[in-house]
């Protein structure tokens, strides 16, 4: 195997493995993304939830208000009743309108009371509606966020199983290099934003945009030796077309 071939190899598999740890990386975002996604449906549920339990312990407010006061109006009536009662064994006129005073104050305050009772009959036949309303939709939802979730725990499958072939492939590419110039990549690739080759392209560096020296740029094109940036400290790589012989650069 001639240098030049070598060289050319050696840099392929580097771009190989650039784009398997790119793969990788999007997958990993991706299979991390997931549970993420599940707490968001489940935490959307729960509030849900907590809506409709919100509505039911009013509505149980509500009806425990409802009760106490029909107690009261109960004993109201009873103490109208007995006034009725005294009414009939006054024997003053001023005992008469005292009493009449009384009377029509319990009788104001059992008009007060019924009034609210009314009121929270209204409450409690509105609360019943929008619960059992809100129980179907909860229903729906539940079944909803099951599916979601299921096709989340598919797609976390597939993921991985992408991810397995991925890592697969990027071992034995790790493999096929020597191990110095893997450790070279490895240390670019974590001080450089996880990108240790840049293209070489109309004379520039493609990701820190600076001019290659001419020196750079032709050995490049000539396959002699692998080369890095000298501002970004990248591999760098040309394109297929843009390899030329390098006798036709002379
Ligand atoms: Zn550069």
């Amino acid at each position: 195997m001639t240098q030049e071939v070598n060289v050319k190899q050696t840099i392929t598999l580097l771009r190989r493995l650039q784009e398997s740890d790119l793969e990788i990386e999007q997958l990993n975002h991706k299979i991390a993304s997931i549970p993420r996604k599940k707490d968001v449906l489940n935490r959307g549920l729960q509030q849900y939830i907590q809506m409709v339990e919100q509505e039911e312990n009013r509505l149980a407010d509500s009806r425990k208000e409802r009760r106490q006061l029909e107690h009261s109006l109960e004993d109201h009536n009873l103490k109208d009743a007995r006034y009725a009662d005294q009414l009939m064994q006054v024997k003053t006129n001023k005992e008469y309108r005292a009493l009449l005073t009384e009377i029509e104050q319990l009788k104001a305050k059992i008009r007060e009371i019924e009034d609210k009772i009314l009121d929270l009959m209204e409450e409690s036949e509105e609360l019943e509606k929008s619960i059992r309303w809100r129980k179907k939709k909860l229903e729906k939802k539940k079944q909803e966020v099951e599916a979601e979730c299921h096709r989340l725990e598919k797609e976390e499958e597939a993921l991985n199983h992408q991810l397995e072939t991925k890592e697969a492939f990027k071992s034995e590419l790790q493999d096929k290099l020597p191990l110095e110039l893997l450790e070279q990549y490895n240390r670019i690739k974590s001080v450089r934003h996880g990108i240790a080759l840049a293209e070489a392209k109309d004379g520039f560096c493609q990701v820190c945009h600076v001019r290659l020296r001419p020196q750079v740029y032709y050995d490049l094109r000539a396959n002699k030796s692998i080369l890095l940036c000298d501002n970004c400290h990248r591999f760098l790589f040309l394109r297929e077309d843009e390899v030329v012989d390098p006798t036709k650069l002379m």
